[in-house]
């Protein structure tokens, strides 16, 4: 049942506003609906778990920010560490006491990552990574996975997941062909023939934006094997992965040791941050120590390394093991209640991470991904559940993020509205 809305204001008339003054009415593409049909709804506030629109609709929340937000919305710690860090000044250009204790925070649970350089998102970490990757081993060569997202950096949008899986993009408009020239995107799940031209190979561990898709038995370990053999960098994006499939992300998990790593998303607790790392002798390349430049005048923000340290600081390893163990188990209650309802349905998971794919059929790369996607079902699904006050993401291409806020209550409640969806969806309503 819908809260009072304050002001009669609705997401028609908001998103009618929006259109006017942010192309296609929003700030970034995966928010639109244009895959699922319908207007979005705009967010004034969120709990925990729940968000809630201008209409006054309460929705659990399965979008977590797309990963951004590991302790639900709204949380004390992060709210106090934030209204304190802003009152003693949003930004100085000089360094803080806040940069150092994220970066120590990060090293500190991450084996074999002696140092980080924080940026102030997603994107630059990767695309920073890729520079010191090259001015390191003075190779020009990227490989990359088709499906896997690295953000929107020219070089790292081929092939991208996400939104560019979602919208159909080849990826590269606006993009000169010389931008992508050295970027070699290849099949998931399976290990590449490398060469000595090739400074890197970036990839997903687990694979979270074109759908979940696991790494297959021996693919990390491939990967680090044949970096090894021509002198590459193995970079992981853990964006999603860091600090949400575990203490020490998917490196840990898989045991598997990177060059380097990339990070964005839980660390900055909701606040724009990123990080890249690795060992001490590959980022002494960068300014000033070397000839690498790369810098940015709100990277280290204090408000963001204040939200950010406040959420490393406030999840516990037992946080995380018992969050793998609640979303193992919605994972195969959900999938049993859809596929009771008659609809065809896999939900991939590992560690805290899970995915929904409505059709049968193996999904281990982006081409198995499309083609389960491409059967259809998830826009009336997605419908059906926000009608029954479940907010997933708009995309089929994306992951469901159940974080530490999702009681044991509010996946009974997803499970149930899924049913419910799922027998609507294969009646054909
Ligand atoms: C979200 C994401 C990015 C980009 O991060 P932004 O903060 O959106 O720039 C990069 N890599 C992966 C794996 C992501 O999921």
């Amino acid at each position: 049942m819908p809260e009072q809305p304050a002001d009669g204001a609705t997401n028609a008339a908001w998103f009618e506003r929006a259109r006017r003054v942010i192309p296609g009415g929003v700030d970034s593409p995966v928010r639109s609906f244009s895959a699922v049909g319908g207007v979005p709804y705009t967010v004034v506030r969120g709990d925990g778990a729940h968000v809630v629109d201008v209409e006054g609709n309460r929705y659990i929340d399965l979008v977590q920010s797309y990963g951004a937000v590991l302790l639900g919305h709204g949380h004390r710690v992060v709210t106090e560490a934030v209204t304190a860090a802003a009152a003693a000044g949003t930004t100085f250009g000089a360094p803080t006491p806040g940069e150092v204790l994220l970066a120590e925070a990060i090293c500190s649970r991450v084996p074999g990552c002696d140092q980080v350089r924080l940026v102030s998102s997603g994107t630059e970490a990767v695309m920073s990574a890729v520079r010191v990757a090259r001015g390191f081993t003075g190779r020009d060569v990227v490989v990359k996975f088709d499906g896997c997202y690295h953000g929107h950096s020219d070089a790292l949008l081929a092939g991208g997941g996400s939104g560019v899986a979602t919208m159909g993009l080849p990826g590269t408009a606006g993009v000169p062909r010389s931008a992508v020239a050295d970027t070699l995107v290849v099949p998931y799940n399976q290990v590449p023939e490398l060469d000595e031209r090739v400074a890197c190979v970036v990839v997903e561990p687990v694979a979270a934006n074109m759908g979940l898709v696991p790494p297959a038995a021996g693919f990390l370990q491939g990967l680090r094997q044949a970096c090894d053999a021509v002198g590459a960098l193995l970079v992981f994006d853990e964006v999603i992965t860091g600090f949400r499939i575990g203490p020490g992300g998917a490196s840990t998990l898989f045991g598997v040791r990177p060059d380097l790593w990339c990070f964005g998303k839980v660390i900055g607790g909701g606040l724009p941050v990123g990080a890249f790392g690795g060992r001490a002798e590959v980022l002494s390349v960068l300014a000033p120590q070397g000839p690498v430049y790369q810098a940015g005048t709100l990277s280290g923000n204090p408000l963001a390394t204040a939200a950010g340290v406040a959420v490393l600081d406030a999840v516990t390893p037992d946080d995380y093991r018992a969050l793998a163990q609640r979303v193992q188990r919605f994972a195969a209650e959900l999938e049993a209640a859809v596929s009771d309802a008659g609809l065809p349905v896999q939900v991939p998971a590992a560690g805290t991470l899970l995915g929904l794919f409505l059709a049968e059929g193996a999904v281990t790369d982006h081409a198995s991904a499309r083609a389960a996607v491409e059967q259809g079902r998830y826009p009336s699904f997605f419908a059906a559940m926000l009608r029954r006050g479940v907010a997933l993401a708009p995309g089929p291409y994306e992951v469901l993020f159940v974080g530490l806020a999702h009681r044991q209550d509010d996946l009974d409640q997803v499970v149930a509205a899924a049913a419910a969806s799922a027998a609507a969806v294969a009646a054909g309503r």
